[in-house]
């Protein structure tokens, strides 16, 4: 067991839950706590190019947690998306911005504000505490904002989200749109991967009334690039289904230039897209015109539709 409390964010992390737990491991530190960021899976392209830019170390890499271990979670709450063991963990603190599926039977810091992304609250954390953001601490930050509202473009996207990462992208010394599609496009590179990784670069698992279900999201600037390998991502995620005792996989690929997402929909509740967007799946796929955030737009929708 680490003596130090462990910062980290969702299984399957993005650039937001890798960088917020850098950025917010440094805060502790710079207050006296000490804390470690460790991650809680692989690092994407996307996240790899922030690492390569800013020539740093990733995060030590975690499975689970020991009985009792002091951890702040960052980027999520929910122990669907945890790291293994999290209910013997004792949990300091959770900073983020998801809907709220989150007990615990003692007292904590819990902070979630609906922005576009971690970055934001922190960004505002350490204002507050007056610690200083360095460059490489701004870059970590606008990277997660940038990740996580598409260059701006996500409906998750708040006025707050924009403000600060101009102001992040002074101390960072970047040029936003610049560095942003960089950034995006990195992200789009699933040459290195097997469907079966693919499917699982960025899959949450949600649970409602006993039933299972992932919504899977990659980023993409190419729509039918993606879909040439439909049949091999239908094997992967059937295989996963069967696994896991799914009821629902929908994997969406987003086309950032384009703002649409096109979902592959499988298992026994796969017409919940029908229901939720009126669209009958074409095999086993549908087009959804501006639809490119799974918070805002595909998880509440497919929540509010499964049988
Ligand atoms: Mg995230
Ligand atoms: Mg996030
Ligand atoms: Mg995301």
């Amino acid at each position: 067991m680490s003596n130090k409390v462990l910062v980290f964010g969702h299984k399957n992390p993005d650039t937001d839950s890798i960088t917020s737990s850098i950025v917010m491991a440094n805060l502790e530190n710079q207050l006296g706590n000490e804390a470690q960021a460790v991650r809680t899976g692989k690092i994407n392209k996307e996240t790899e190019y922030v690492f390569q830019y800013l020539g740093i170390e990733k995060p030590e890499l975690i499975e689970d947690v020991e009985d009792g271990q002091e951890v702040i979670l960052v980027d999520h709450n929910e122990a669907t998306q945890c790291v293994n063991n999290i209910a013997n963990a004792h949990i300091q603190k959770v900073v983020d911005h998801h809907t709220m599926n989150f007990v615990a039977p003692y007292q904590l810091y819990y902070r979630a504000e609906p922005v576009g992304c971690t970055a934001t609250v922190l960004y505002k954390m350490y204002r507050e505490n007056d610690v200083e953001i360095n460059k490489t601490i701004a870059t970590l930050m606008l990277s997660a904002i940038i990740s996580d509202t598409l260059l701006f473009k996500s409906p998750t996207c708040t006025p707050e989200d924009q403000k600060v990462a101009e102001k992040l992208a002074k101390i960072a010394d970047v040029n936003v749109e610049e560095y942003g599609k960089n950034l995006l496009k990195a992200g789009t590179d699933i040459s290195e991967f097997t469907p079966a990784e693919v499917i699982n670069i960025d899959s949450k698992l949600f649970e409602k009334d006993g039933k299972k279900f992932k919504i899977a999201q990659i980023n993409t600037a190419d729509l039918d690039d993606v879909f040439k390998k439909q049949s091999y991502f239908e094997a992967a995620i059937n295989d996963e289904i069967k696994q896991e005792n799914l009821d629902l996989y929908v994997f969406a690929a987003t086309d950032i230039l384009n703002s649409n997402s096109k979902v592959i929909s499988l298992g026994n509740q796969a017409n919940v897209i029908e229901k939720a967007y009126g669209q009958p799946l074409d095999h086993n796929t549908a087009l959804l015109e501006g639809v490119v955030s799974r918070k805002k737009q595909i998880l509440p929708k497919i929540l509010e539709n499964l049988d």
